[in-house]
């Protein structure tokens, strides 16, 4: 598939754009793409359809904030090319109803003067589509997973379509009649009087829920239902870089509508399983490091956990309680853009809890030591170097 482009280049505006600037970048386009100016036209359509997607991104402060960050892997609609057709901000995802449902208000007025609004700007006359509710489940990660991305396979009862009436409900999926109600648009209209005259309203057709049809014998297997519970295992790929407490989107995994129409999303919410040596930070990884005395004044090398293995480490002579160490790359993917956070190491050395008399005697033996005991100038010093551990900006050396 082609790579994507850049929502803020699909409507020529720049990355600061106002609301206001958005509005009318995607007027302009959607303009000059509207199906109904280009007729078979498939580029346009396209188009049309690129425009509306960045639109619709670009034009929800929630949405926008979120691809700022993330750019097309991710999005609250999910993370793109997730499995089973899953997630992301896809152009195909959008069909032209769901444009001219969606921004309907951009297109008022304005393509009514252009001449356009007509039979595609307007509701279309097809009764509604349902679809099936949502599902949740939540899939704990370790930080090896988060690392590496995980494929997960999960058991998941849900409501799947009747295969003997193929979804529908209506015997062998065949015995229906148009609704007489709203003769099968699945819209009935009201007129309304109101000081500004009168008003034509619409609804759902109360006859048939808005299917347009009404099911004349029930299939005996579903009793009309049209689903049926069904325990199916659905594998998955979790990408690596994800963040606890986020949201993976599979399209149309959820659960099947009563009666046909589209399937619901199966959302995913991640939980990040406690490792027991590392700390998430972001991207970094941070790690606690206990250091003997004599290691830390005279040097040597220690050896740290990482993620899914260990890393040895170069301690230098005279390295203090308070310094952090830092790996770089050592820590866990970003989600855009390709690289790898740090793993920070922050050092503490230990002090003897009990000694032996021997230990007593050498540790005795050093007390008041010129290079042992520190001037207030040497505490200065090491302080001043230090005091940055408390300043996220320039943690590390
Ligand atoms: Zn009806
Ligand atoms: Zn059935």
């Amino acid at each position: 598939m082609a790579e994507k482009r850049d929502y803020y280049e699909v409507l020529g505006v720049g990355r600061n754009a106002s609301e206001s600037e958005i509005k009318s970048a995607y007027r302009k386009m959607a303009i000059k793409y509207h199906p109904d100016k280009n007729p078979g036209d498939k580029a346009a359509e396209e188009k049309f359809k690129e425009a509306a997607e960045a639109y619709d991104v670009l034009s929800n402060p929630e949405k926008r904030a979120k691809y700022d960050q993330f750019g097309h892997s991710m999005g609250p609609q999910g993370f793109g090319g997730g499995a089973g057709g899953g997630g992301g901000f896809h152009a195909h995802g959008f069909s032209m109803e769901d444009i001219f449902s969606q921004f309907g208000d951009i297109f008022g007025g304005h393509f009514q003067e252009g001449g356009f609004g007509g039979a595609t700007g307007g509701r279309t006359a097809r009764p509604r589509t349902n679809k099936g509710t949502d599902l949740r489940v939540t899939v704990k990660v370790t930080l090896k997973d988060i690392m590496d991305g995980v494929e997960k396979k999960l058991k998941i009862p849900r409501l799947v379509a009747d295969p003997h009436c193929h979804g529908t409900g209506a015997k062998d999926g065949t015995a229906f009649k148009t609704c007489p109600r709203c003769h099968g648009t699945g819209y009935v209209t009201h007129m309304q009087q109101t000081f500004l005259g009168a008003m034509q309203s619409e609804a759902v057709c109360p006859e048939c829920n808005g299917e347009g049809k009404i099911i004349t014998e029930h299939c005996s297997y579903c009793h009309g239902q049209g689903v049926e519970k069904k325990e199916e295992i659905i594998s998955f790929r979790i990408p690596a870089g994800v963040k606890d407490g986020e949201t993976l989107v599979l399209r149309g995994q959820g659960n099947a509508p009563r009666h046909g129409g589209v399937n619901g999303d199966l959302l995913v919410v991640i939980q990040e399983e406690k490792d027991p040596d590392l700390v998430r930070d972001g991207d970094d990884l941070i790690y606690n490091l206990m250091l003997d005395f004599p290691t830390a004044a005279l040097g040597g090398s220690a050896e740290v956990p990482t993620v899914g293995g260990r890393a040895r480490l170069k301690i230098a002579a005279g390295t203090q309680p308070g310094k952090v160490l830092r790996l770089r790359g050592k820590g866990l993917p970003h989600m855009n853009g390709g690289g790898h956070g740090d793993l920070l190491v922050n050092v503490m050395v230990y002090v003897p809890e009990n000694v032996t008399e021997a230990e007593k005697a050498a540790i005795e033996s050093l007390k008041g030591a010129p290079n042992v005991t520190p001037t207030e100038a040497t505490s200065r010093r090491i302080f001043s170097r230090l005091r940055h551990i408390f300043n996220k900006e320039n943690r590390g050396e």
